[in-house]
This record gives C-alpha cells, structure tokens and sequence, in this order.
C-alpha cells in the first residue's frame, strides 16, 4: 500500500501527509521507467539522495548506464533492462513513468514503436499501479497541444493537433496516455498525476538527439553552424532539468491529479536561442539555416498558474544561467574527457 509522503529536501504545498520533524518516514521503493535517460536519471539522483529506494526499468533505446552508473554500488539501487511494452511484476509504492523517447529524431526513428510504447507501455505501469496500491505520474508532454491556437498554454486547452502526422506517434501516443491515466483513475481508484513537460535541457543530454538545445551547444563547441529550422521565429521556452525535477516530486507527493504544466515561460525565437548560445560558448558562432521539418509547432509558452497555486512550484533558472552548466558537461563528452554521470 501507497506510504504517507514526506517531504525530504523541499518544502511541500500541502500540509498534508507531513510528518512533523524529527519523525523519521518510511523509505519509498519507486521505479523511475526510463531512469536511464536524460530527465530520469536527474530524477534518479534526488530520490535516492533524499533516502527511498530505486528502481529503474529501461530499455536503453536512448538511455545510458552512464547516467546512473555513480549508484551501481548503492544498495538502494537496482537496474533492469526491461521493455516497458512487456509486462512487468514488481512491488512499489511509487511509479515515475517516463519511458518514451523524447526527441523528434528518436520518436520518429520508429514511429510503431513510439505509439506502443506510450499506450501498450503506459498500460502495463498502470496495470502494475493498480496491482499494488501504487501512485502513478505520467511524464506527458507540451505537445499535446500540437500547433496550438492558444498562447500562452493553459492545461484547459484541447490543442490543435494532427492525427496523421509524422509527430502524431508522439503527440497523439503521449495523448491516448493520458486517456488511460485518467481512465485508471476513474475506473479504478488508481492514484495518478500527470505533467505536461516543456522542452528542457541540462547536463546528460544526449549529444547528437537532434533537439534544438544540444545540437546548438555541440554545434557551437566543434565550431559548427548552429543549424537553424525555418526562418528561426518559431519560439519554445527553455526549462532548466532541476526545475523539471522539483516539480514533478512536487507533483507525485502532492494531492492534486493534474494535468499541470512543468515549463520555464521564458520564451524564445530560435534565433535568440542561438544568440544566446554565442553568447555562453563562442560570440562567432556561425548559423546556418535549414528546411523546418513537417509539422513544426510554431510557438509555445507554458501558463503555469496552476502549478504556481496548487503546487508552490515555479522554475527558477534562467536560460542564461542554465546554459553553462550544460555547457560545461557537453564540453567534456564532446572532446572526451569522460566523466559522465557525475555532473
Ligand atoms: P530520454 O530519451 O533521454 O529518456 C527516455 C528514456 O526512456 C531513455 O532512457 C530510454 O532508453 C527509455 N525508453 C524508451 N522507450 C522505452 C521502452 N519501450 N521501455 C523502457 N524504456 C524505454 O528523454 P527525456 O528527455 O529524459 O524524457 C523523459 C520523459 O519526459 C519522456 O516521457 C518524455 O516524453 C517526457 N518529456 C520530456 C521533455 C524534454 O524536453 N526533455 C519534454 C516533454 C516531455
Ligand atoms: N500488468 C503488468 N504488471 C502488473 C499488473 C498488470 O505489467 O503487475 C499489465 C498486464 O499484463 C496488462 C496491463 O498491465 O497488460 C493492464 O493490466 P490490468 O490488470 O489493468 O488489465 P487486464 O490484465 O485485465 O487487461
Ligand atoms: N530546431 C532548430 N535547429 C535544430 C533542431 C531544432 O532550429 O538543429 C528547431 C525546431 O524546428 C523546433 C525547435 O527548434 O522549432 C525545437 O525543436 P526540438 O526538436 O528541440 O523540440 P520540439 O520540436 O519537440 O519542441
């Protein structure tokens, strides 16, 4: 059965479920699915640093055991190789899915795939939360609002989006998710939260996903063209990973469902993320433009009001000061200088 949370580390929104200080609470067992990856891991670092157990349950398609390599000795950390598209029997009190590659490149890599693992994979974690009194959160996305005729996005926004495009696998997977997390709840009393997570950016990274902030930095470090999309006006607002991670902790031990949105509203046209890019890396910087890619949200912005009022969460670091920390764990991959995971 699901443990009385505690608030280890920071401060909760809710007074409820706080035990008063001095009390020791129970550790947590929690699978983190897709612990392995970029946001995952990070994830990782702060529910094991805060005492719970973890375990992550990944197929390594984009993660790597370098992310979470610095636990392999720590008792309270286990890793499994598994499909989230299989079954999978364990026993938790928590579940982070966030199994699901992320970057346009690697979901449209193979698209089947992508869609199975956002329903049949959010099935089975469900099925799993439902089996053993588990709470759920989903790691869902900006981009169930597609190209979006609102702007700024609030959660109360149906989106604009296209069932049959070359994003459709992701969007529209990330969406039928949400489906069943609520469906789950409804129907069977299954805990859940859900996130809608903006685009962020942080050490771990991969380095070539093709998203727009590491292939700017690692363009910029090898004294590339930062290649640019379009005329380079479409905008995207920028969340530094440690931000994304206190909020969706905030979120799992807090007592509202959701749907909130986990974004910085910072936002920016591509041009002036390049600029800024110059700025952190090598004022010469050289960019080149490209052809966008089909489909290509023209501007997003998150309105998280809610979060602010319900969860006591906002982001707060800045692009500018976000950048030089993925910077300078980039500059050691790029020119291998091997540390990874530690950063
Ligand atoms: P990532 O690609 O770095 O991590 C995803 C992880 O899931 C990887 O470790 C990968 O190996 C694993 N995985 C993929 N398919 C799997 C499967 N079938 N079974 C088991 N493991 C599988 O991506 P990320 O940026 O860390 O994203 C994590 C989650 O957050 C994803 O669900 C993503 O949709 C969501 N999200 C991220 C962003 C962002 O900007 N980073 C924005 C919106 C939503
Ligand atoms: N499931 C799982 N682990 C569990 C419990 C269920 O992977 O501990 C899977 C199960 O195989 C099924 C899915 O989750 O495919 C949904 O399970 P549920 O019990 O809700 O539905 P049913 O099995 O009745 O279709
Ligand atoms: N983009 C770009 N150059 C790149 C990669 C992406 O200009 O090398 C643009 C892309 O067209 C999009 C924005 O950056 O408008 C964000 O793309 P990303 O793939 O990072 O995330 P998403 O489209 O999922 O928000």
């Amino acid at each position: 059965k699901y443990y009385e949370p505690y608030q280890v580390g920071f401060q909760s929104a809710n007074s409820g479920g706080k035990i008063p200080l001095g009390l020791k609470r129970k550790s947590l067992r929690i699978v983190v699915t897709g612990g392995a990856g970029f946001v995952g891991s990070h994830l990782v670092d702060r529910l094991i640093a805060r005492g719970d157990s973890v375990i992550v349950v990944d197929n390594f398609f984009t993660g790597r055991k370098e992310n979470v390599m610095h636990h392999f000795k720590n008792p309270r950390f286990e890793l499994i190789r598994h499909d989230v598209v299989e079954p999978l029997l364990l026993e938790v009190d928590q579940i982070y899915h966030l199994a699901c590659p992320a970057s346009p490149v690697h979901y449209k890599h193979n698209p089947v795939k992508t869609i199975k693992t956002n329903v049949v994979g959010t099935l089975n974690m469900l099925g799993l939360a439902k089996r053993v009194g588990a709470r759920f959160l989903l790691t869902s996305t900006s981009e169930v609002y597609g190209d979006p005729l609102q702007h700024p996005q609030v959660e109360t926004y149906w989106g604009n989006v296209n069932p049959i495009g070359v994003r459709s696998c992701y969007d529209e997977g990330k969406r039928t998710a949400e489906t069943l997390t609520m469906d789950y709840h409804r129907g069977a009393g299954v805990q859940v939260r859900i996130a809608r997570i903006f685009n962020t950016y942080g050490p771990r990274m991969c380095i070539d996903d093709g998203r727009v902030v590491s292939n700017f930095v690692a363009q910029a470090l090898r004294k590339e063209p930062m290649t640019v999309y379009g005329d380079g006006k479409q905008t995207r607002s920028f969340q530094y990973v440690s931000d994304l991670v206190e909020g969706l902790m905030r979120l799992m031990e807090g007592e509202h469902v959701g749907p909130f949105n986990l974004g910085n509203p910072g936002e920016f046209t591509m041009l002036e993320l390049a600029q800024v890019v110059q700025e952190t890396i090598d004022p010469n910087a050289r960019i080149e433009f490209r052809p966008n890619t089909e489909d290509d949200p023209h501007k997003r912005k998150p309105d998280i009001t809610k979060a602010k009022n319900l969860l006591g969460w906002e982001p707060k670091i800045s692009l500018r000061k976000g950048l030089p920390m993925m910077v300078s764990d980039f500059r050691q991959r790029v020119f291998g200088d091997h540390k990874e995971g530690g950063s």
